[in-house]
């Protein structure tokens, strides 16, 4: 898993108020182990070539004619392999990519070193676990002791309450540390943390650093406590029976302001290129704009006086911000930052509202029609359009010329109206997204995994573990 993507996953971990992974390694571990071929689908994991056999043998002299044939055979094969001409230059080469690893878009930790010649790896053979021709050097990890000064709180887009230990700081593999996440009150908890603690934190590549655990208490340890006032805008903090999180519920907090602008111009939202953090952090300090439809009004001469701006470079930001007016209805959804609807959950809304304001006033039995929407995602949505700021917002943006509309499903009769389907294994003569879309286009909903609600499962070849469950539930299966 790249480091764009894990850091891209664990947003949308937040977002959707779901768990944060520690590390690339655990999240593509996890994300092999689910059960659920989407969501492993969804980690978007890729994987390198290594070891090419033609009939259960190396069909070269030489491993690194291997990797070679690999690449012309365009496998996605590393370029980063060397022949070494013994040890010495085996350690030079771990050496050398101890200080380059960091530059590498994905975490490695540590080089694996192999005997070139085939003849002599069958000579070695295997032991009971591992080849003897094949050895991995592992890098020290990134790990340090240091204080915990402080635990202060930071306050998310989504209103979100999270714990920063502010850090002595301290060197970690030459970059240094003074502040590291604690996600919430349960991981504070769980780590026994309080502040004037010694504990052992580590960092892995450009991922913010964890810390791991206690070490030693501090002498006048002191226990944190989640603030009843939002450090931002000093509105009462809410927490939810069944969540984790603390938050602050105020929709025109400041500190959700900046975040769900940065949120609204993201590359996965409305791609609005150049408004970045600086340029957020002076529109709203300077009021300049208070939500995202305020910078569809924003003046050119204005945008140009802000710091680290040009006439040249405003006008791009504008017409960036004038191009972002265009973007499909999915971009827009997921772009206003409902929690809960993920860019998958804000596609699949498009499919099924023809546009913004449609699904404003949509009520939640409605949205549950919606497939992959569940009552949490329904209620939330509703939830985010009954607050009456957001409800204006829809109404400025509809008047700032952002208007995206959907192509609604044909609807052709309502044969399979309150019937669900389910579809598993491969169909005969259709893919299953078009004969989801079949059902749907007669009123049907189409559902990702099987219940007792589920009226009926379409069995093709090679069905999945759907198939057992349906015989198992009594569900008719055609
Ligand atoms: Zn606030």
């Amino acid at each position: 898993m790249s480091r764009k993507a894990f850091e891209a996953l664990n947003r949308q971990q937040e977002q959707i108020g779901g768990k944060i992974f520690v590390n690339p390694r655990n999240s593509a571990a996890g994300a092999v182990r689910v059960l659920d071929p989407t969501i492993t689908a969804s980690r978007r994991l890729d994987f390198f070539a290594y070891y090419l056999l033609v009939d259960g043998k190396v069909p070269f002299a030489k491993h690194s004619e291997s990797l070679e044939a690999l690449k012309q055979l365009r496998f996605r094969a590393s370029d980063d392999w060397k022949l070494c001409a013994g040890i010495e230059a085996v350690i030079a080469y771990c050496e050398d990519w101890d200080a380059k690893r960091e530059k590498l878009p994905y975490e490695i930790d540590g080089v694996v070193v192999k005997v070139n010649s085939i003849a002599i790896q069958n000579e070695l053979g295997y032991t009971a676990k591992a080849p003897r021709w094949a050895i991995a050097f592992k890098y020290p990890a990134r790990q340090e002791t240091t204080v915990v000064n402080d635990i202060i709180v930071q306050v998310g887009r989504t209103g979100t309450l999270t714990p920063v230990a502010v850090l002595e700081p301290v060197q970690v593999g030459g970059v240094t540390v003074s502040r590291s996440t604690l996600h919430n009150m349960d991981e504070i908890e769980r780590l026994g943390l309080q502040i004037g603690d010694t504990v052992l934190i580590e960092r892995a590549g450009e991922v913010i650093p964890h810390v791991l655990k206690v070490v030693k208490p501090g002498k006048n340890r002191k226990p944190f406590r989640m603030p009843k006032h939002c450090p931002e805008c000093g509105s009462a903090i809410h927490k939810d029976e069944e969540e984790v999180a603390y938050r602050c519920v105020n929709a025109a907090c400041p500190a959700k302001r900046k975040e769900s602008l940065l949120h609204y111009a993201g590359r996965h939202a409305m791609d609005i290129d150049g408004l970045g953090e600086k340029i957020v952090d002076q529109l709203v300090d300077k009021r300049m704009v208070k939500d995202v439809a305020d910078l569809y009004a924003l003046k050119l001469e204005d945008v140009a006086a802000l710091e680290r701006m040009g006439e040249k470079s405003a006008q791009n930001l504008l017409d960036e911000i004038e191009a972002s007016r265009k973007n499909s209805l999915a971009r827009l959804i997921y772009a206003l930052g409902i929690r809960f609807v993920g860019e998958r959950t804000a596609q699949l809304l498009a499919e099924h509202f023809s546009s913004l304001e449609e699904l404003a006033a949509a009520k939640e039995e409605e949205l549950e029609q919606v497939p992959e929407v569940g009552p949490k995602v329904a209620a939330s949505i509703v939830e985010f359009f009954s607050e009456p700021a957001n409800r204006q917002l829809v109404k400025k943006l509809y008047k700032a010329g952002v208007r995206p509309t959907a192509e609604k499903r044909e609807v052709k009769s309502n044969k399979f109206a309150g019937k669900s389907f389910v579809f598993t294994g491969t169909l005969a003569n259709r893919s299953r997204e078009e004969a989801g879309a079949i059902v749907q286009q007669h009123g049907g909903k189409v559902s990702g995994s099987v219940s007792k609600k589920t009226d009926y499962v379409v069995v093709g070849t090679d069905p999945g573990s759907k198939y057992d469950k349906a015989k198992e539930l009594g569900v008719t299966i055609l």
